[in-house]
C-alpha cells in the first residue's frame, strides 16, 4: 500500500468543483425559517432586502445534492485552497496511540480560518448582483478579517461593526481589516438609531454580538445597493463550507482512508458541518457508520444543555426565527477565550441531525482545551485557534482511548484556524490565571426565559 504522505494536497485537477447540499439528502428536512412578524415560513421576498438573491436561493434549496461552484469563486479558492489534510504522525508517536490521526487545516490563509470559504462566495454573489456595499458584524474578528479580504479582492465596500470589547482586546484585527480597505466601527456606535439608543441607556457598555448584528442590519436596510452578510449559522454558509468536506473526501478516496471518527468544534456550526457534510450524507444513505462528534465549550453548551426550539438569531430579536438548539437569545456567555464558539444558537441542519441522533455532542472546559492545544503545537508545530483546540482536545481523548483498547481507529478532525490573535488567552493559560466557568442550571434558566 502507498505510504500516506505527511501532508496530502490535491492537485488542481483533483480539486472538487461542487458544494454538497446536505438538505437534499436528509430524509426529514429541518423546520423552515419563520418570519418574525407573521410566523409563516420565510419566502424569497422576505429575505431579499437583507441578503443577496443567490444566497437566498441556496438557503432555501432542498433539492440539489451538488451545487456547482462558479468559476469566479474557484478563482478565489485557487489562491487559498486546497487546504492540506495532514497525518499527525508526530502527535500519534507522542501519544503512543495505535490510532491514525488526520486533521484538515483551514488556517493557511492570511485571515487564519475557514471563514474565507463563505466570505468569498457571498461577496462574489453580491458583486454579480450589482451590490456596492456590504455590512456585517464581527465578534472575535475572524469573520470581519475574512470578509475584508474577499471585499478587497472583488472590490466592494465593507462596513464592519466590531463588538467594542473585542476591538479593545484585539486592536490588530482592526488594523488588518482597515489595511484591506474596510471601515471598522466599534459597536455600539452613534452611526445607527439602535446604537444611539443603547448608548443613551448604557454609555459604558462594551457591546455584544447581538447589538452589532442589529447595527449592521439597520445600515444594510437603509442604504441603497447594500446588503448584509453573516459568517455562520445559516444554511448557505454551511453549504459554502462543504468545500472542506469535499476536499477531505476526495483525499480519503485517493489514499483509501476510511474514517471511524470525525470531530469538529461547533460555534454556529459551519466548520463542523462543512467538514462532515459529504460523509454525513453517506451515513444517511447507509454507506458508512462514522461516529461524528461536535465539540463545544462547557461555558456555552448549546447542544449538550440547550433546548430544541424556535429562537431569534440575535439579542435584538429582529432576525427570522430559526428552529435550532439554543440557550436563548438573551443568554450571556461568560468571557471564554474561544470567542468564535460563544453563540447561543446552532445551524438548523446540524440541530435537526443532532435531534435525530446522527452525531454526538461533547462539551469541554477551557483549561483542558488549552492543555491540548499546547501539547498539539509542541508535536505538530501549529499554533491552533482556541476554537479549533476544542476539536484537538477530543481527538486526543479518542486517540488515548485507543491506547487502552488497542484499536487502530482512524480519526479525522477539523483544525479550523490559527491562534495568532489569541495570544492574550495563551498568556493567561501560561500564567495559570485561566479559570473554567460552567453555567449553573439557574443561569441557563435565565436564558431559556428569553425564548419566544
Ligand atoms: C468562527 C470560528 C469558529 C466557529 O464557527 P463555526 O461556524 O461553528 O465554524 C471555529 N473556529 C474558528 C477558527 C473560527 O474563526
Amino acid at each position: 500500500m502507498t505510504k500516506i504522505p505527511y501532508k496530502i494536497f490535491l492537485s488542481e485537477n483533483e480539486v472538487p468543483r461542487n458544494w454538497y447540499n446536505l438538505k437534499a439528502v436528509m430524509k426529514e428536512k429541518p423546520s423552515p425559517m419563520l418570519h418574525p412578524g407573521t410566523l409563516k415560513p420565510c419566502k424569497k421576498e422576505d429575505l431579499a432586502p437583507i441578503f443577496c438573491e443567490a444566497v437566498i436561493e441556496q438557503e432555501l434549496n432542498e433539492k440539489d445534492k451538488y451545487i456547482e461552484i462558479p468559476e469566479g469563486i474557484m478563482d478565489f479558492y485557487r489562491m487559498i485552497r486546497p487546504s492540506p489534510l495532514i497525518r499527525a504522525y508526530n502527535l500519534e508517536k507522542a501519544l503512543k496511540t495505535p490510532a491514525k490521526i488526520y486533521y484538515k487545516f483551514e488556517g493557511t490563509n492570511t485571515s487564519g480560518s475557514h471563514k474565507l470559504n463563505s466570505a468569498a462566495a457571498q461577496v462574489y454573489y453580491a458583486k454579480e448582483q450589482g451590490i456596492t456595499t456590504l455590512t456585517t458584524e464581527t465578534g472575535a474578528g475572524q469573520w470581519g478579517t475574512a470578509l475584508s479580504m474577499a471585499c478587497a479582492y472583488y472590490d466592494i465596500d465593507l462596513i464592519v461593526y466590531m463588538v467594542k470589547v473585542s476591538m479593545n482586546q484585539k486592536p490588530y484585527r482592526k488594523t488588518v481589516m482597515e489595511t484591506y480597505g474596510s471601515k471598522v466601527i466599534a459597536s455600539p456606535s452613534n452611526t445607527t438609531e439602535i446604537g444611539r439608543k443603547i448608548l443613551e441607556e448604557n454609555p459604558e457598555t462594551g457591546g455584544s454580538l447581538g447589538c452589532a448584528i442589529s447595527e449592521a442590519l439597520e445600515i444594510a436596510m437603509s442604504t441603497d445597493n447594500c446588503r448584509y452578510v453573516l459568517g455562520s449559522v445559516l444554511d448557505h454558509v454551511i453549504l459554502h463550507q462543504t468545500i472542506i468536506g469535499e476536499e477531505t473526501k476526495t483525499a480519503c478516496e485517493k489514499y483509501g482512508i476510511e474514517p471511524d471518527i470525525m470531530i469538529g468544534c461547533v460555534g454556529g456550526g459551519s466548520n463542523f458541518a462543512g467538514l462532515i457534510a459529504p460523509f454525513m450524507g453517506d451515513k444517511i444513505e447507509g454507506k458508512n457508520n462514522i461516529h461524528f462528534i461536535g465539540v463545544e465549550p462547557a461555558s456555552c453548551p448549546t447542544l449538550t444543555r440547550g433546548r430544541y426550539a424556535y429562537d431569534f438569531g440575535d439579542t435584538g430579536k429582529i432576525t427570522p426565527l430559526l428552529k435550532m438548539y439554543t440557550l436563548g437569545s438573551g443568554f450571556m456567555p461568560s468571557p471564554d477565550h474561544a470567542g468564535g464558539l460563544r453563540y447561543h444558537g446552532m445551524n438548523p441542519i446540524l440541530a435537526k441531525l443532532y435531534h435525530d441522533g446522527y452525531f454526538e455532542a461533547r462539551s469541554v472546559e477551557q483549561t483542558k482545551v488549552f492543555e491540548a492545544a499546547k501539547e498539539f503545537m509542541r508535536h505538530e508545530g501549529i499554533l491552533p485557534a482556541p476554537e479549533s483546540s476544542h476539536a484537538v482536545r477530543v481527538a486526543m481523548d479518542e486517540a488515548k482511548k485507543c491506547c487502552e483498547t488497542g484499536e487502530e481507529k482512524t480519526i479525522i478532525f477539523g483544525l479550523s484556524g490559527t491562534g495568532y490573535f489569541d495570544l492574550s488567552a495563551y498568556s493567561s493559560y501560561n500564567a495559570g490565571t485561566m479559570t473554567d466557568y460552567i453555567p449553573t442550571d439557574e443561569d441557563l434558566e435565565k436564558g431559556f426565559a428569553t425564548l419566544p
